[in-house]
């Protein structure tokens, strides 16, 4: 078995390559159980008219590599499950490439053999890296003008890792791209039929021998230096058999010290089926990963191994709405056996829920099934209290995996229903459509009692406002987009809040001294309890808390959150009678007030990763637009005979930069951006946004 998902940046060939994967292990599976050529320009027919589905969270296919001989009685032994986990391609998404990296075991990273390297497949890589995903490679698109394998990898070495290795060389270049030569066995292979479904191996042309020779002797020492028994025979000059090197490979490879690069066309139906043999030899299977982690009961850290005899662990990673059966939760199980009609503990929300269907879906039908077994992914029809990132459970054996970080939303916009009547309707759509999305949010301004959304970009939200029509039959309006500012400090300072009222009846008495400093970008809140000696008893401890974190929730600057702030609660006093949680809430929330006053705040705004790509001509143009918007030019570079400046922009500045750059390049500019950070608002520009804010 093998979990995998296809990563990509946008347009480089995921879907392609996604449907040529469907189809083929489609029809390789159907060899498996028919033995007959004919049965597969069946399928394949019925197939074309049905069209396959590469929308699921994760897609179950088989896969018998190509170098099994699939005449051979004994075929089936040599079958893989294949679960294919998506991954979105565009950046407004990335919260969604993290989620599936977090239930994946392996990756094909989907490269434009054009473009090489793109910003996005940059931000995907880290994140893949952060998951320590092993990875294979392929560069797509070959047959393009301007396709330059080599020029791909070198774009690979320079931004990515230097661990990438070619394992396969390409056989002609863009029009003439024909197949490709397999360095590991020395052999070419080329893809007839109609849709390239015949793999057909031939020795490698006379012309190609040399540079074969040369490539291979690159991927040998590579692989020989990850294996001391493997380099010392190599450096003694023995021949390595195929078989020695492989496996050193993929010990390579699952470690993530190798990222074996393969050579394709989706499109024109090259090299897909090799690349699926990489996938079996090279990625890894959930038997060969580390077992995962996750928080007790006791809050103690378990283990929890790949194995159907452990109690029962499994992570629901996306919830989707189907039109079928409603919601649809999918899961994957890390330990034990997930069955139906069973009970199980949500560990995240310490609820029980009733597990009623299970499927399994496939490229062209769904599967009901009773159990799904340690490592294998599935779907459970209609779970009511589970969102995305809950840890599902053996009852008694509570664990809570490790939880998906997701980023910040950095961008927002109000939104009003057109009519009374999509008004609750809109209510049920946004609260269903943020149970999915973890990045997408729903809040109300107090002030104006308007509905305000936010998520990871203009697109994002777009999206939101689209599926919301579409999906929930809501219309509405939305303002224009503004940027999700935030607060922080800069200094340490102490804050005192007292909260007293003795005025007839019942009286309120809650009083609490704080310390208050920056953390480190990114760390958000973090409360600690100081308190000795009982100044303020235990049971109030909570409500100062409380009263101190909804206070950092409207910051003193501009009524901005606050993050990356640390509270420390040192001393306080309290009273016999008048003390209440309400009154300690109170004076928690003054005492945060009057500290981060003194502890010279600040305005964030984020600050976006752009590049833009433009022809030579406007370069003058861009850059001096790009630097009247605060950019920070990081890097000016050629792509192909177009430029490439890379940057950081403050987000505010960057609305409808789409327009502006088509009318600066006639039309001919592009530009790619995502989140990178949040930074300290420069002066003048934190007064315009408190000035802003005012009005
Ligand atoms: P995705 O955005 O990564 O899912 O990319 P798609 O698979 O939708 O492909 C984007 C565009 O590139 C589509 O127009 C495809 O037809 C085209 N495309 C995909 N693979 C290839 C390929 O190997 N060669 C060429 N020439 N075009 C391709």
């Amino acid at each position: 078995m093998r979990d995998i998902g296809i990563v990509a940046h946008i347009d480089a060939g995921k879907t392609t390559t996604s449907e040529r994967v469907l189809f083929y292990t489609g029809i390789s599976h159907k060899i498996g159980e028919v033995h007959e050529g004919a049965a597969v320009m069946d399928w394949m027919e019925q197939e074309r008219e049905r069209g396959i589905t590469i929308t699921a969270a994760a897609t179950t296919c088989f896969w018998t590599p190509t170098y099994i001989d699939r005449s051979s009685p004994d075929v089936k032994k040599h079958e893989y499950r294949i679960n294919l986990i998506d991954t979105p391609g565009h950046i407004d998404f990335t919260v969604e490439v993290k989620r599936s990296l977090r239930v994946l075991d392996g990756a094909v990273v989907v490269f434009d053999g054009v473009a090489g390297v793109e910003p996005q497949s940059e931000t995907n890589w880290h994140y893949a890296d952060e998951y320590h995903t092993p990875r294979i490679c392929l560069i797509n698109k070959l047959d393009r003008m301007g396709a330059n394998f080599e020029n791909s990898l070198k774009s690979i070495h320079e931004r990515l890792t230097p661990n990438a290795i070619a394992l396969q060389w390409p056989i002609g270049e863009e029009g003439g791209f024909s197949g490709v030569i397999d360095l590991m066995i020395m052999k070419a292979y080329k893809f007839e039929g109609e849709h390239g479904e015949k793999v057909v191996q031939y020795d490698i042309p006379e012309e190609l021998r040399k540079i074969a020779e040369e490539k291979r002797h690159v991927m040998v020492e590579k692989i020989a230096e990850t294996d001391d028994a493997l380099l010392s025979d190599y450096l003694e000059g023995k021949e390595i058999p195929v078989e020695r090197l492989k496996k050193a490979l993929r010990a390579a490879t699952i470690a993530n010290t190798i990222v074996p690069v393969f050579a394709g066309t989706a499109l024109r139906n090259k090299g897909i089926q090799l690349v699926l043999d990489a996938v079996v030899e090279y990625l890894p299977s959930p038997a060969d990963m580390p077992p995962v982690k996750g928080l007790n009961a006791k809050h103690e850290e378990e283990e929890r191994h790949a194995n159907d005899d452990e109690p029962l662990a499994a992570l629901a990673f996306k919830i989707a709405s189907d039109p079928f059966v409603g919601s649809l939760t999918f899961f994957r199980v890390y330990s034990g056996v997930l069955k139906k009609g069973s009970y199980i503990l949500n560990a995240t929300k310490d609820s029980q829920e009733r597990i009623g269907r299970i499927l399994r879906m496939h490229a062209n039908h769904r599967e009901e099934v009773d159990e799904i077994y340690a490592g294998d992914l599935g779907a459970i029809v209609g779970l009511k209290n589970t969102g995305t990132g809950d840890s599902l459970t053996d009852p008694d054996r509570s664990l809570i995996l490790e939880k998906i970080v997701f980023p910040e939303p950095v961008i927002g916009i109000r939104i009003e229903p057109k009519t009374k009547a999509d008004q609750e309707k809109m209510g049920i759509a946004l609260h269903r459509l943020a149970d999915e999305d973890p990045t997408f949010r729903v809040s109300g301004d107090a002030e104006t009692g308007e509905t305000i959304i936010e998520g990871m970009g203009e697109l994002h939200l777009d999206i939101i406002v689209d599926r919301m029509k579409r999906e929930f039959s809501v219309e509405a309006n939305v303002g224009r987009p503004q940027v999700a500012y935030k607060e922080t400090i800069l200094k340490l300072a102490e804050g005192e809040g007292k909260y007293i009222k003795q005025s007839g009846g019942r009286g309120q008495y809650g009083h609490a001294k704080i310390k208050i400093e920056p953390l480190e970008r990114g760390k958000g809140f973090e409360f600690v309890n100081a308190i000795k000696g009982g100044s303020i008893p235990q049971e109030y401890i909570p409500a100062v808390e409380k009263g101190i974190e909804e206070a950092t929730r409207k910051g003193v600057v501009a009524g901005y959150p606050m993050v990356d702030v640390k509270v420390t609660l040192y001393d306080g006093s309290f009273h016999e009678v008048d003390s209440s949680e309400i009154a300690f809430q109170i004076a928690g929330a003054m005492a945060f007030q009057e500290g981060a006053k003194l502890a010279k705040p600040v305005i964030l705004e984020p600050i976006m990763k752009v590049q833009v790509i433009t022809p030579g001509d406007f370069i003058g143009d861009v850059t001096g637009d790009l630097s009247s918007k605060r950019a920070k030019i990081n890097e000016m570079g050629e792509r192909g005979i177009a430029r490439l400046i890379n940057a950081e922009v403050p987000l505010s500045e960057m609305f409808g930069y789409v327009t502006k750059l088509r009318s600066m390049t006639q039309g001919r500019g592009s530009f790619n951006m995502e989140f990178s950070h949040y930074a300290e608002a420069p002066g003048n520009i934190a007064q315009q946004i408190v000035e802003g804010k005012k009005k």
